[in-house]
């Protein structure tokens, strides 16, 4: 199983200015299946950046209607349903996301929805679908029916705290996490309402006592005050193996050692995917134009014959 970070920026700024990616990340090979978690600006793009395909998605999870989170989602559904022709992959978010709420959503068209399973996330409910186990969790944030979630396969727990506030249960909720991921804003002990800071999330691993925690979702001040010294400082504190994530950030877990894994960098290996390189042609690499000549995908590309 692999867990690969297509953005570690968060929040309104880090966003509108791409200081950090914001594609959210994706679980690769969790049971044979490939997810996408909070596909905000910019996850197609990245996807074929890092050298992923959009097109071997299983599911597509959206913690709730904020657009750091939502706004690729629909693109990445027609990638999954290879462009709504066949029926795929699960969609699962929150009632915001999927039905709306309020002023909130919903962040996923009717349309967008029809051809894959869909699963509301209500903090506190599990959802089995796949070979993995879903439960909600709860947060403090915008978005009143947002929801977290831990992923269950075979006993072994990958928790996403997603956009929160700090408060009492928000660790209950995540009990038993082998791998902790949290949106952690802000630096030091600068937490503004519905965010964690480092102090937050310090707290947080020490009831957790997750085997690896990982702060994403960097907010500017974050970013400007360097993470990688933050998480640092997270894993002397609280004795638990913390990673700031960076856009591109890979690494393999192996479900009976989640502790040891080596962390890659990815590159940018698909820059020159829609330039006329020629390296491209010869080596037929995959994500090109060439896989969707061989799976019919001409729609863009039809040539109509005039008289
Ligand atoms: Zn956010
Ligand atoms: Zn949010």
């Amino acid at each position: 199983m692999k867990i690969t970070f297509l953005g570690s920026g968060g929040g309104r700024f880090s966003s509108i200015s791409q200081r950090r990616m914001t594609g959210g990340f994706r679980i690769d090979n969790l049971g044979g299946k490939n997810y996408h978690i909070d596909p905000g600006p910019g996850a197609l793009v990245r996807t074929y950046q890092f050298g992923f395909d959009p097109r071997n998605l299983s599911g597509i999870f959206v913690s709730h209607a904020h657009t750091d989170h939502y706004n690729d989602a629909e693109i990445l559904i027609e990638a999954m349903t290879k462009g709504m022709t066949k029926n795929n992959g699960t969609i699962l978010g929150s009632v915001s996301v999927l039905d709306g709420y309020k002023k909130w959503g919903p962040c996923i068209s009717k349309y967008h929805q029809s051809k894959s399973r869909t699963v509301i996330l209500e903090p506190g409910e599990t959802n089995e679908f796949d070979s993995i186990k879903v439960k909600g969790t709860k947060t403090q944030h915008g978005d009143p029916v947002g929801s977290g979630f831990q992923i269950d396969y075979n006993g072994f727990k990958i928790s996403y705290t997603s956009d929160t506030g700090y408060f009492d249960g928000l660790a209950k909720d995540h009990e038993g996490a082998d791998i902790l991921i949290a949106s952690v804003l802000r630096p030091g002990e600068k937490s503004i309402p519905g965010h964690m800071c480092s102090r937050n999330f310090i707290d947080l691993i020490e009831e957790v006592k997750p085997k690896v925690a990982v702060m994403t979702h960097l907010g500017l001040k974050m970013i400007s005050n360097n993470p990688v010294v933050e998480a640092k400082k997270i894993s002397k504190k609280t004795g638990v193996k913390t990673i700031a994530a960076f856009d591109g950030l890979s690494f393999n877990i192996n479900y009976n050692n989640p502790r040891k894994f080596r962390l890659i960098s990815l590159k940018d290996v698909e820059s020159s995917m829609h330039s006329t390189s020629h390296s491209l042609f010869n080596s037929g690499r995959r994500n090109s134009y060439q896989t969707s000549f061989r799976n019919k995908e001409f729609d863009e590309l039809s040539i109509v014959k005039r008289n």
